[in-house]
């Protein structure tokens, strides 16, 4: 079906903003198969069935939200803002991306929407976005290298001050990676440290959750215990050191629920 048509049918869903929703495909006519994506300036849909080619991205006009923005601005710190590089597309833009994404156990959380993936097509990254804890605005982003040219294998985008998270649970799981965060998004907020030294900052995110998991690897078992320790006295949050000898995102959701939970 031609991009218009595609177009005019998406659109007549009416997502509401800042939405991924699931739904049967149109097109192909499985069930649940097409995730469509409102987000503040993108309306972008893909169906997963395999047989199905249905996906598009279009430019909308400015948002309600951004009107809002310019008649009622809120006092914003100029160094957190992000501007989106015109670099990022969207992540099925790419094969490699795709292919990377899936192999790696984030795709679930970018189909339901826990996750705001693009392409960056100047560096060849997978790019993850980091969103704001309290107003969900993106404040940076973390690409992670598609060959081996690209060196760092993990790239920062703008500054360093808020943690990458993906989903919305009671308990919280720290890992090492965006990747990692993804992948334990089903079962717990995933939070990744991207290589930094933990920011007592982080303490105000994190004291609303009911348990933290700390999940590091071996090499890292005195920083997951120095993190603990700053992290113990915050609120009534219970905390439990997980040293491990993979990453959690080599694990699918039921791998890494008895990882977790299981004694
Ligand atoms: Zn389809």
């Amino acid at each position: 079906m031609k991009y218009k048509e595609q177009l005019s049918i998406v659109s007549a869903f009416m997502i509401p903003p800042d939405t991924t929703m699931r739904l049967d495909c149109p097109f192909c006519h499985n069930k649940n198969t097409l995730s469509v994506t409102n987000d503040d300036y993108l309306l972008s849909w893909y169906c997963f069935h395999a047989s199905c080619k249905a996906k598009g991205t279009e430019k909308k006009g400015v948002s309600m939200k951004s009107i809002k923005k310019i008649f009622d601005p809120q006092p914003v710190v100029e160094s957190d803002i992000f501007n989106v590089p015109d670099s990022f597309k969207q992540v099925y833009a790419n094969q490699k991306a795709v292919n990377w994404a899936k192999a790696y156990n984030c795709w679930e959380a970018w189909s339901w929407g826990r996750v705001r993936l693009r392409y960056d097509v100047k560096q060849n990254r997978l790019v993850f976005l980091i969103k704001d804890f309290e107003s969900d605005e993106i404040r940076g982003a973390v690409g992670r290298s598609l060959d081996r040219e690209t060196q760092p294998k993990w790239y920062m985008y703008g500054n360093k001050k808020y943690p990458f998270y993906c989903g919305e649970m009671e308990d919280a799981i720290l890992v090492e990676d965006c990747a990692s965060a993804c992948a334990v998004s089903s079962v717990a907020t995933g939070i990744a440290m991207m290589g930094t030294s933990y920011n007592d900052d982080w303490n105000k995110y994190l004291k609303k959750f009911k348990t933290i998991f700390i999940c590091l690897d071996r090499d890292a078992t005195t920083k997951a215990f120095d993190i603990s320790n700053k992290i113990r006295y915050v609120g009534n949050t219970k905390v439990i050191v997980k040293i491990l000898d993979e990453d959690l995102k080599n694990f699918e959701t039921e791998k890494i629920r008895s990882i977790i939970y299981d004694k």
